[in-house]
């Protein structure tokens, strides 16, 4: 049995994921393939990662080959900031089924609280690289994700990348339906949060940390940056468990009753991230990593500082 975290629907959710960022497609099949026949049974996918169609084609392929029911899995979309009009909802969590040929998923996430102007592009920017913004503001959106809970299409919505102030301000929304399920955000040793995931706690809302392992791959990298997979103080606990730094990095997740979700399109590394079960990092080194934080982002949004909803600018 993979653990998992009860989210406030009574949903269980799996604690481990497989990203799906910049999965290339033509590799993604694959990987998805060989994540659910390793025990992966939760998949992280979104709109604007352009690659649902093979995320899709692999899990189908899995409940063809009966390796899986779709009841087993859970699978997560998120709806992109170029569809929060309210009017505009529901054509994105249909594309993300359509394209992932599945009747519903399990848990559709606000991607970011910042809505930006609806149209082909996806990342439609003003002559100083910011996003343009939409009319939209991120209540009126989360009303519209709520009529797809009772729809059918989704059966947990959440969100991504909320600070503590725009949660409250959701929680304390007139008319409130449904409590967000989750706040998916960035979440390793560099970046503890451990405020934010209490107060996440607190109020009944999972989390899910993404770039787990740094996001070596993120396309602004910069060598100069600390590189969590590198880090000394990581690989010295990672020998001590005789495991890999990899994993270290998501079992520090999953000691926090976190949910996480690696990338990998290498089945072997695929494999490598699952294997999280068979230890437990002591006291002493769950402390060793948290003191590693230092506020370091891998996705600070240089893009959106000007947006009226950009999460990242209160202490947390
Ligand atoms: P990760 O921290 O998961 O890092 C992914 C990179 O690490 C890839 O280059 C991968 O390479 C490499 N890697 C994977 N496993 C290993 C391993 N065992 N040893 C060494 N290298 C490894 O970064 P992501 O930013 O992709 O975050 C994970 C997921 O979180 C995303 O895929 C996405 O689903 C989600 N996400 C959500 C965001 C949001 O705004 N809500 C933002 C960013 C991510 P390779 O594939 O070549 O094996």
């Amino acid at each position: 049995m993979i653990p998992a975290v009860k989210l406030n629907t009574g949903a269980e959710m799996p604690i481990v994921g497989l990203g799906t960022w910049r999965a290339e497609q033509g590799k993604v099949v694959e990987a998805v393939k060989v994540a659910i026949s390793a025990g992966y049974r939760h998949i992280d996918g979104a709109l604007v990662y352009q690659n649902e169609e093979e995320v899709g084609a692999g899990i189908r392929a899995m409940i063809d080959q009966g390796v899986v029911k779709r009841e087993d899995l859970f699978i997560v979309s998120k709806l992109w900031c170029t569809f929060h009009l309210p009017s505009l909802v529901k054509g994105g969590c249909e594309k993300t089924l359509r394209d992932l040929k599945l009747d519903y998923v399990d848990l559709y996430l606000m991607h970011f609280p910042m809505g930006a102007k609806p149209g082909d592009n996806p990342f439609p920017l003003d002559e100083h690289e910011q996003i343009i913004s939409d009319d939209s503001n991120f209540l009126d959106t989360w009303e519209a994700m709520e009529e797809l809970v009772d729809a059918g299409l989704v059966k947990a919505i959440g969100i991504s990348n909320f600070n503590k102030d725009q949660i409250e301000a959701l929680l304390n929304k007139p008319g409130l339906k449904y409590k967000p399920a989750n706040n998916q955000i960035e979440c390793h040793p560099y970046l503890t949060q451990v405020k934010l995931i209490d107060y996440c706690h607190s109020k009944g809302i999972s989390v899910t940390a993404y770039s787990p392992l740094g996001s070596p791959d993120r396309p602004w990298a910069s060598t100069e940056e600390a590189s969590l997979l590198e880090d000394p103080k990581i690989k010295a606990i990672a020998d001590k468990y005789n495991k890999t730094p990899a994993q270290v990095l998501m079992r520090f997740h999953t000691q926090r009753n976190v949910i996480v979700i690696a990338k990998s399109v290498t089945p072997h590394r695929v494999k490598e991230n699952f294997q999280l079960f068979d230890f437990e990092l002591s006291k002493e080194d769950m402390k060793t990593m948290l003191s590693l934080d230092r506020n370091w982002r891998g996705f600070p949004m240089p893009w959106a500082t000007k947006h009226k909803d950009f999460p990242l600018n209160t202490e947390y």
